[in-house]
């Protein structure tokens, strides 16, 4: 696997596909700098090898050239982030591109307008994907957020490129943080998987069934399991068409000899709103007009008794409806208890989407030992999925 390491950039022109997709307030500044510090090291490597840097990143999704996703709203932020002056290119193709890539001098970062202003971006343009290449002597491909999709700078570049290309530190840093929890795992490795839905976790939890110890199944997928194995649920969330699936993960899960841990006790509450009544009750023991709404103490330490015998987590998905306060306690005490046991030497990957949010929003993403930067594309590679932009650079 080629990353950035490997190359020295001196002279060289690096075209960067980055994740720039930054949240801009209503006067356009930057709320969330977190993706343009997470491509730093990848870009203060080359400036330091003796080259220059050229950006390439989507924002939002425009439909044609839309002022309000135009990338000049970050080259301010950019700058004081890099601390470098970012030329901006009015466009990312056609002679103002052209002309700014060629003037461009060892030491200077360029960023150009959204790719998303074309619609060959998303198309996998090939000649849109030639111009483009066209810009840079080396293409570095540090986006994890897109890599799952076969755009025309996430995948089809590449190929313009038979030698000199290669992952950025952050992607790479992705690709290693999973291969420590899918591959090269130290034992036990646990699994949380979380969140609302058996449907969508589905592929997910069949391909991790070869790779983990203990799997703890929570959030609302734990009534499906539940109803399925013959509890009553009350009115908790449940995806009846998919009980006869909960039942045939559970029997696969004993043939390959991964103990299951699923909530024994519930919060539940005679509404969904933070305001409703609530009671612990037994999962299994729901009472009519009430739904479990999150994790409850028992199960909770279960939960800490797996994750403190663990030396390998991943976590996937909220034990509860986190965004409610009442119902957040379940997600944050998971949260807290793989903390505990990253302290005392498991490696943790927290990845995709909401757990992602809810380390963040209570506080717990240094404690944890890497938290992935892209939901979709880190979901896609636990379901065992090789990413296009991943693939297109070991090509
Ligand atoms: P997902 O997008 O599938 O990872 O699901 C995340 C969502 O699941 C969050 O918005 C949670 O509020 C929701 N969730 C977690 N537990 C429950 C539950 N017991 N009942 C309903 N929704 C839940």
């Amino acid at each position: 696997m080629k990353t950035l390491n490997d190359f020295n950039f001196n002279n060289k022109k690096a075209l960067i596909r980055v994740d720039f997709n930054v949240p801009l307030d209503e006067n356009f500044n930057v709320t969330d700098v977190n993706r343009i510090e997470a491509a730093k090291p990848t870009i203060d490597k080359i400036l330091a090898d003796g080259g220059s840097v050229i950006l390439m990143s989507h924002l939002g999704r425009p439909k044609g050239k839309e002022e309000q996703y135009s990338l000049k709203h970050i080259v301010d932020t950019t700058s004081k982030v890099l601390g470098v002056d970012v030329i901006f290119a009015t466009d990312c193709r056609g002679e103002v591109a052209q002309n700014a890539a060629a003037n461009l001098q060892p030491g200077q970062v360029l960023l150009l307008e959204n790719l998303r202003f074309y619609p060959e971006e998303e198309a996998g343009d090939v000649a849109f994907a030639k111009e483009l290449a066209s810009l840079g002597t080396i293409y570095v491909n540090d986006a994890f957020g897109t890599a799952h999709r076969a755009h025309a700078s996430t995948t089809i570049i590449a190929q313009f490129f038979p030698n000199e290309k290669c992952f950025g530190l952050l992607l790479a840093k992705e690709i290693e943080s999973l291969n420590r929890v899918l591959n090269n795992s130290v034992k036990p490795v646990t699994a949380v998987l979380g969140g609302s839905k058996v449907s969508s976790k589905i592929t997910v939890i069949e391909n991790i069934l070869d790779k983990v110890d203990h799997m703890i199944l929570g959030g609302g997928m734990t009534f499906t399991f539940v109803k399925a194995l013959g509890g009553k649920i009350g009115d908790s969330i449940c995806e009846d068409d998919k009980l006869d699936l909960a039942l045939e993960i559970l029997q696969k899960a004993k043939e390959k000899g991964v103990q299951i841990h699923i909530p024994v006790d519930v919060v539940a509450a005679n509404a969904f709103a933070n305001d409703a009544q609530t009671q612990i009750v037994d999962v299994r023991e729901i009472p009519d007009g009430w739904q479990g709404l999150d994790a409850g103490p028992k199960s909770l330490e279960n939960f800490r008794k797996v994750i403190m015998d663990s030396k390998t987590i991943l976590w996937n998905g909220p034990l509860g409806v986190f965004e409610m306060p009442n119902f957040a306690n379940g997600t944050i005490s998971l949260g807290e208890y793989i903390a505990e046991s990253t302290a005392h030497g498991a490696f943790s990957l927290v990845g995709g989407g909401d757990s992602v949010a809810a380390v963040k929003q209570f506080g717990l993403e240094e404690k944890m030992s890497y938290v992935s930067t892209g939901g979709g594309a880190m979901l896609e590679m636990l379901e065992g999925r090789i990413l296009p932009g991943i693939q297109a650079i070991l090509d």
